[in-house]
C-alpha cells in the first residue's frame, strides 16, 4: 500500500466517553506526525494530542525573526517516504521557520495526519493503570484517553525556562519570548528594544531585530561560538551527493556519528601544521555547516580539550577580526567553554551586527541585572529605558517537557517527576523503568539533541512501533525495562560523557541553565551510528533489559546490559570483528609479526616528545636495539626501562610508540623502550634475561642517556608486563639496580590458565585463549613454566619495588593480574590496582583510538611520579580541566 494511502481506524470521542485507543501521542512536531503515520500503517488506533491549534511542534511556537534551521535542510527532513522527499522541494540551504511549518503542513495533509490529532488539547495528567494495563490520561480539553501505549514526542526543548529575574511583571512595555512569538505581526520599527539572551534564538534573531529597532541592547550572560551559515541554495556539492545515490546518502546518515553523512575524521591535530590547520578551518568557515565543523578538522577536536583549543583559538580570531570596537569582541568572545561543548551557533551577521551605531552589548558578567523596572532594565551599573524586552533564554531541556508539564504516574503511583528528581534515569533514552508502555522518541540518554534530530527521530520512531508491532503479534500487553538495563545504561552513558568535553562546560545539555536541576549529561554522546546499532543489538538479543507480559503468554525477561565495553572499545571490537580477521596464531609467528606490524602501521602517530633516539645496548649474545623517549622539558629525568608487549613472540620499539610517547609525555620520564629477543628463535629465558640486563645496563648508563643518575623505573605491557615483573625480581636477587617503581599493564603472571577470566575472554576480546596458549607454547615448554622468570606470582615477592597494577575486565589476563597485585600486597609491598573495566587487553596502549583509556594513563603516570619522588603534575590534553572551565559533570570512573 502506497504510504500516502493508509487507511486508519476512527478514533472518535464524544465529551463524556473516554477514548479508546491503542496508543497516545503527545506532541504534532516531526515526531508526532511521523508517528502517527507509521502507528496508522502498522494497524494501530492512535491519537495525537497537541496543545498547538495546529501541527509544528518546536517550528509553530519558534516563529521569532531569523528563525531557522541550522542542519542543512536537506538533512533535516523527513526520509521514510521516497515520495515525499521528490514532492518536496526546499528553497533554501537552511529554510527558514515559515518555509519548515509549510512543510510540517504539507507532511500532515499529504497522510491525512489531521483527523486524529486534537489540537488545543493539553494532557493534564497521565496515571498507569494497572488491572487494565493501561494509560488514563485526563485532558484540558473534551474527553480522557485510555490508552495501552503512551508516547512522548514532545521535544526536547519545548518547555521555555522562566527568566528569572526580578520584576518582569512591572514592565510597562512589550514582553516577547522567542519561544512563545505571537502569531501577529510584531512590529518594532522605531522602538528601543531589550534581548536578554545570547544562545542560538537570540543570534538568529539579533541581527534582524537590530535592522528594524530604533536602538538594540543585548544582554549578554555568556557569550557562544557563533559560525557563518552563508545561507543561499543548498550546496551543490551536497545535492548532488544526495541526487546521486538519495538511499546510499539517507543510509549513511543514519549510521554516522551526527545523523548527517559526513566521513569520520582520522587526522588528529597535531599531525597537521599550523598552516594545514588554517587551511582546514577556513574551508570550514566558508562551508558554514555546524556538523562539518564539528566532525571535519581534525579528529581531536571533540575528544581533547588541547585538540579543541586549537579551533577554538582560531574562531577567537575571527570574532576580533569582525567587531571593530576592542572591548566589544573581547566580551563576545567565549573562553569559559570548549567549542562545540556548549551548542554552538549558526548566524547570519551576528557578530558585524555589534558594528553598526544602534547596538549596545551589555555584558552582564561585569554588570549582572538587578532587576526589570516599568521602563527598562537596570543592572548594577547602570539602567536602560526600553519600549520591548525580547527573552531569548532558553529551555527546561530534554526533561522539561516530560517531567514538569504533567504529572506521570506509573506503577505502584510513582511519579516520573519524582523518580528523575535527581536527573533522568531511562533505558536506551526511550523507556524508564517503573513506568510499563511509556516511551520517550528523542527522550534523554539517547542522541537526540547532538544530532540531526530529523534522523533520530525516525530511528526512534520506527524502533518503537517495531517493537509494538512485534509485542502485538506475540500476544504481549506491556513492555517495561528493568532496572538493571536502566542502571547499565547510565553507567554506559558516563562512559560515553568521557569521551567528549561536554561534561566540562555549564550548559541545558547537562541542566546547568536551569537554577536547581540535577546536573548531568543529558543526551547520548556515543553517537547516532552507534547507538541504532545498540538498539538494534537489543531486539537481536531477545529484548534484553526489557519484561514483556501478556495475558496468555508467560513473561518474558532476558535481564542484563546491553554495553558492558566502554564505547570506544566496542566500536574497535566490532571494527575488528567486521574485518573477519583468521586467527593470529594461524600466521605463524613471522606471518603475525608482519600482520601486526601492517596492522600498527594504520594507527594515528604518537604525540611528539622531545626527542626519540635510537640505539643499540649490550648483551651477552650481541647489541639489543632500544628506542628513547625524552620529554621536551629540561632534563635530567628519571628513567623507565619499558618492554613492549606480544607474548614474548612479537612486538617491537614501532608496536609500542603511541603508549611510550604518551606516557613519557604524562610522566615528564625517559622510557627507553628495550628491544629483547623473541620466541621462537629464542626461547625462555632468554627474554627475560634480556630484559635484566637492558635494565641493569640502562641504570648503569643513565648519566650517558641524559638521564637522572639513581633508581630506575620498569614498565611493561602484557608480555612485557611479564618481563617488568620478572626484571624487579632479578634485580632484587643479584645486587641491583635499585628499582623505584614498576607499572604492570595487563601482565602475564602465572602459568595456569584456570582462573575465570580465562573462561570468560576465550575470544571476542582481540587477545584470545587460544592465542595466549600459543605464546605459551612457543616461548616455553611445560617444565619452565613454573620458573619465576616466567611466573613471577609463583617467585618470593617480599622485598621488589612499589608497584601500580592493571588489568582489563574483558581481558583473559585479568585475573593473573589482579592475583599478582594481591599477592604483591600479602607481601608487604605498596601495590595499588587499577581494575578498568569494560576495558580489554589493548585500551590503555591504543593511544588516541581508546580515548577511554586516557584516565586509566593519567593515574598510571601519577603513580609513576611518586614512585620517583616528584611532584604531581596536573592532567593533559584530554584529562585538563582547563583554567576557566567549570568542573566536570558526571565523569566515569574507571
Ligand atoms: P539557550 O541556548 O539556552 O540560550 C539562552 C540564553 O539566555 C543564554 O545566552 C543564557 O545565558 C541566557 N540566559 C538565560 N537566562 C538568563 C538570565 N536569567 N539572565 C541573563 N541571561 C540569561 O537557548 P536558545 O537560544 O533558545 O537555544 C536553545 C537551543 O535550541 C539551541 O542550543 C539549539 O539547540 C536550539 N535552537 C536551534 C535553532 C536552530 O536550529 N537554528 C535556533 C534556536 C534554538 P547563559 O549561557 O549564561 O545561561
Amino acid at each position: 500500500m502506497p504510504d500516502g494511502m493508509v487507511a486508519a481506524r476512527a478514533s472518535e470521542s464524544t465529551n463524556s466517553e473516554t477514548q479508546q485507543i491503542d496508543v497516545a501521542v503527545v506532541g504534532a512536531g516531526f515526531a508526532g506526525l511521523y508517528l502517527l503515520h507509521r502507528l496508522r500503517k502498522a494497524g494501530f488506533s492512535a491519537v495525537v494530542l497537541e496543545e498547538a491549534d495546529d501541527v509544528g511542534g518546536t517550528w509553530y511556537w519558534n516563529r521569532y525573526p531569523g528563525a531557522r534551521c541550522d542542519i542543512q535542510t536537506i538533512d533535516y527532513s523527513y526520509t521514510f517516504d521516497p515520495e515525499l522527499e521528490s514532492a518536496w522541494k526546499w528553497s533554501e540551504k537552511y529554510a527558514t521557520q515559515p518555509e519548515i511549518l509549510r512543510y510540517l503542513g504539507f507532511v500532515a495533509d499529504r497522510y491525512d495526519l489531521r483527523r486524529d490529532i486534537r489540537f488545543g488539547t493539553k494532557v493534564t495528567a497521565a496515571t498507569w493503570d494497572e488491572g487494565a494495563q493501561r494509560w488514563l490520561l485526563t485532558t484540558d480539553n473534551r474527553a480522557k484517553v485510555s490508552c495501552r501505549h503512551y508516547i512522548m514526542a514532545t521535544g526536547c526543548l519545548s518547555a521555555p525556562k522562566p527568566p528569572e529575574i526580578e520584576g518582569v511583571k512591572d514592565f510597562k512595555g512589550e514582553v516577547y519570548f522567542t519561544s512563545r512569538w505571537p502569531h501577529a505581526e510584531v512590529k518594532l520599527a522605531g522602538k528601543r528594544v531589550a534581548v536578554i539572551g545570547t544562545g542560538s534564538s537570540g543570534i538568529q534573531a539579533i541581527p534582524l531585530i537590530a535592522e528594524q529597532a530604533a536602538h538594540l541592547t543585548v544582554f549578554q550572560r555568556t557569550p557562544n561560538f557563533a559560525l557563518p551559515a552563508h545561507n543561499g541554495p543548498a550546496p551543490a556539492d551536497r545535492l548532488a551527493l544526495l541526487e546521486g545515490d538519495h538511499a546510499g546518502y539517507r543510509e549513511q546518515a543514519r549510521w554516522s556519528l551526527g545523523g548527517v553523512p559526513w566521513p569520520q575524521q582520522t587526522v588528529v591535530s597535531w599531525q597537521l601544521s599550523d598552516a594545514e590547520r588554517r587551511e582546514r578551518f577556513e574551508k570550514a568557515w566558508a562551508t558554514g555547516d555546524l556538523i562539518y565543523i564539528l566532525t571535519q578538522l581534525w579528529a581531536d577536536q571533540a575528544v581533547d580539550a588541547d585538540g579543541n583549543a586549537l579551533l577554538a583559538d582560531l574562531i577567537r580570531e575571527k570574532i576580533r577580526s569582525t567587531v571593530h570596537d576592542p572591548e566589544t569582541a573581547a566580551a563576545l568572545t567565549p573562553h569559559d567553554h570548549p567549542f562545540g561543548a556548549k551548542r554552538p551557533c549558526l548566524d547570519t551577521n551576528y557578530y558585524a551586527t555589534y558594528n553598526r551605531p544602534n547596538v549596545t552589548l551589555v555584558n552582564l558578567r561585569q554588570e549582572p541585572i538587578k532587576a526589570i523596572t516599568s521602563s527598562g532594565i537596570t543592572t548594577d551599573k547602570r539602567g536602560f529605558d526600553v519600549d520591548v524586552i525580547v527573552f531569548a533564554t532558553g529551555f527546561d531541556a530534554m526533561t522539561g517537557a516530560i517531567r514538569a508539564v504533567h504529572p506521570i504516574k506509573g506503577r505502584g503511583g510513582k511519579s516520573l517527576s519524582d523518580v528523575w528528581a535527581h536527573g533522568p534515569q531511562t533505558y536506551l533514552g526511550l523507556t524508564v523503568a517503573g513506568f510499563p508502555n511509556l516511551f520517550m522518541i528523542t527522550g534523554p540518554g539517547s542522541p537526540s539533541v547532538l544530532s540531526n534530530m530529523a534522523v533520530s527521530i525516525e530511528q526512534h520512531v520506527d524502533w518503537v512501533v517495531d517493537r509494538l508491532t512485534a509485542m502485538r503479534e506475540a500476544g504481549f500487553a506491556a513492555i517495561e525495562a528493568t532496572d538493571a538495563a536502566q542502571a547499565g545504561w547510565a553507567r554506559h552513558m558516563a562512559d560515553c560523557s568521557m569521551l567528549t568535553l561536554h561534561r566540562l562546560a555549564n550548559t541545558w545539555y547537562t541542566g546547568a541553565n536551569v537554577p536547581g536541576k540535577a546536573q548531568g549529561v543529558m543526551p547520548y554522546t556515543g553517537g547516532v551510528g552507534p547507538y541504532r546499532s545498540i538498539c538494534n543489538e537489543v531486539v537481536g538479543q531477545g529484548m534484553l533489559g526489557f519484561r514483556l507480559t501478556g495475558p496468555n503468554v508467560p513473561e518474558q525477561c532476558n535481564d542484563g546490559e546491553i554495553v558492558r565495553l566502554q564505547p570506544d572499545v566496542r566500536l574497535v571490537l566490532n571494527m575488528l570483528a567486521e574485518m573477519k580477521l583468521p586467527p593470529l596464531e594461524s600466521f605463524g609467528s613471522q606471518g603475525a609479526r608482519d600482520f601486526v606490524a601492517q596492522f600498527n602501521a594504520a594507527r594515528p602517530a604518537g604525540r611528539p616528545v622531545g626527542e626519540v633516539v635510537d640505539g643499540t645496548l649490550p648483551s651477552t649474545d650481541g647489541p639489543l636495539p632500544y628506542r628513547l623517549y625524552r620529554p621536551a622539558t629540561p632534563g635530567p629525568h628519571p628513567i623507565v626501562v619499558y618492554f613492549h608487549g606480544g607474548g614474548w613472540v612479537l612486538g617491537d620499539a614501532q608496536s609500542d610508540d603511541p603508549f611510550c610517547r604518551d606516557m613519557c609525555r604524562r610522566t615528564g620520564m625517559i622510557f627507553v623502550s628495550v628491544g629483547y629477543r623473541h620466541a621462537p628463535e629464542h626461547r625462555f629465558p632468554t627474554a627475560a634475561e634480556d630484559g635484566y640486563a637492558a635494565a641493569r645496563w640502562i641504570a648503569e648508563h643513565a648519566t650517558e642517556l641524559g638521564g637522572k643518575v639513581g633508581p630506575v623505573l620498569v614498565a611493561g605491557w602484557s608480555a612485557g608486563g611479564n618481563i617488568a615483573a620478572v626484571t624487579c625480581q632479578l634485580a632484587r636477587d643479584r645486587g641491583g639496580p635499585q628499582i623505584a617503581g614498576q607499572l604492570l599493564v595487563c601482565p602475564v603472571t602465572d602459568c595456569t590458565f584456570d582462573r575465570p577470566s580465562y573462561n570468560d575472554n576465550v575470544t571476542g576480546y582481540f587477545l584470545t585463549r587460544s592465542l595466549m596458549y600459543w605464546f605459551w607454547d612457543l616461548y616455553s615448554s611445560p617444565a619452565d613454566r613454573a620458573d619465576p622468570r616466567v611466573s613471577p606470582l609463583r617467585g618470593k615477592l617480599a622485598g621488589l619495588p612499589p608497584a601500580y597494577v592493571v588489568t582489563c575486565e574483558f581481558d583473559p589476563l585479568r585475573d593473573e593480574g589482579i592475583a599478582y597485585a594481591d599477592a604483591l600486597a600479602a607481601a608487604g609491598i605498596a601495590v595499588e590496582q587499577l581494575q578498568a573495566r569494560g576495558h580489554f587487553h589493548s585500551s590503555f596502549t591504543m593511544v588516541d583510538v581508546v580515548i577511554t583509556g586516557v584516565s586509566g594513563r593519567a593515574r598510571m603516570a601519577e603513580a609513576m611520579r611518586r614512585f620517583a619522588g616528584l611532584p604531581q603534575e596536573p592532567r593533559q590534553g584530554h584529562e585538563s580541566v582547563r583554567q576557566g572551565l567549570p568542573r566536570e559533570v558526571d565523569a566515569a570512573a574507571n
